[in-house]
């Protein structure tokens, strides 16, 4: 039984009670870690949290009254917000230097306001502070082009067009704007007929040369015998989506026969046989193809000022707000349309 029992001067208990402690020890240094890693996952979350969250009004308010950074940075800041399209925060910013910020700055801030409000598509808070930005400094052309924006984006037509005087006062090009505000003007006007508005169109067409995308998209539309009468061959290129869209009993043979594009264009289409190939390579695969496969044309539209892809035409840029900057790039791409319409009849 005294095997069991040793005393306290036993060598071997001090051996044991030396093994207890190694083991306690390392037992503590071991969870003690374990809950310094977690706390540490903790802190590097709630680090990256601060990344993800972004700063209140309040707290916006009190960061920039406090001075820490200079307004260069907050307007930089501000910048980017409205560049990954937060707005919000970059007007929350804006707001709060206009009220604490370097006066010297106080047209380029409001300016800057004025102008996210506009991408925000707060379009009559954006009129307002364009128009506040006019009646201290009326010889301000950006301020002047952002409220002829306003103005469009608003469909007010009238009051765009009253814009462009003092743009024209501050010798600016305006013809462009001109051409393109009375054709839309002409476009949305409810009271005209289609026949008035196809007629008005074609005037404002001869007249500035311009805007032929914009004018002949709606008359193929309503009016393709009219339209193919009035038809530039040298416009074709700029034409091909909506050329390409049209109906078989719509075309004007006698029209198309004359012009090698336009041949080359319903020949690929598959409406005609009178092109063997093409030096355009959608046309020429296209033509060879012989519809034995199911493809078509695709089409993107590239603004040759800002370099911008849109998969939809556009007569003004949405980025750079140029007007007819428009380029269309060809693709080749599968019919769904055919495979659709195929799919239909074969239920029937
Ligand atoms: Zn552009």
């Amino acid at each position: 039984m005294n095997i069991f029992f040793l005393e306290f001067r036993d060598p071997l208990f001090g051996i044991i009670i030396f093994f207890v402690l190694i083991f306690v020890i390392t037992f503590v240094s071991y969870w003690l870690a374990r809950f310094k890693k977690r706390e540490d996952h903790k802190h590097l979350d709630k680090f990256l949290k601060q990344f993800n969250t972004l700063p209140s009004q309040n707290e916006l308010k009190v960061l920039i009254t406090g001075g820490e950074l200079s307004e260069k940075s907050w307007l930089l800041l501000a910048h980017s917000y409205t560049k990954n399209g937060n707005f919000e925060k970059s007007i929350e910013i804006y707001r709060e230097l206009l009220k604490v910020g370097d006066k010297a700055n106080y047209r380029d801030t409001m300016f800057l306001l004025g102008q996210t409000y506009f991408k925000a598509g707060f379009l009559e808070r954006a009129r307002q502070i364009f128009l506040e930005i006019l009646k201290n400094n009326p010889r301000t052309p950006q301020a002047l082009n952002y409220l002829l924006l306003v103005y469009e984006h608003m469909q007010d037509y009238k009051s765009a067009l009253e814009v462009l005087e003092p743009l024209e006062e501050l010798k600016k090009d305006i013809s462009g704007d001109s051409a393109y505000l009375n054709s839309l003007m002409i476009l949305n006007n409810p009271e005209l007929s289609t026949e008035d508005k196809v007629q008005e169109l074609l005037t404002i067409h001869k007249k500035s040369n311009q805007l032929t995308y914009l004018i002949f998209e709606y008359i193929f539309r309503v009016n393709p015998k009219l339209a193919w009468e009035n038809f530039d061959y040298s416009k074709a290129e700029l034409l091909v989506d909506i050329l390409w869209g049209i109906d078989k009993k719509d075309l004007n043979l006698d029209i198309i026969m004359q012009n090698s594009y336009l041949k080359e264009l319903y020949s690929a289409k598959g409406y005609i046989k009178e092109s063997s190939k093409s030096s355009i390579f959608e046309f020429n695969v296209l033509i060879n193809l012989d519809s034995k496969v199911n493809a078509t044309l695709s089409f993107e539209y590239i603004c040759d000022n800002c370099k911008q892809v849109y998969p939809f035409a556009f007569n003004r840029c949405s980025s750079c707000h140029t007007l007819e900057t428009s380029r269309v790039e060809l693709s080749l791409a599968k019919n769904y349309y055919k495979d659709f319409s195929e799919e239909n009849s074969s239920f029937q």
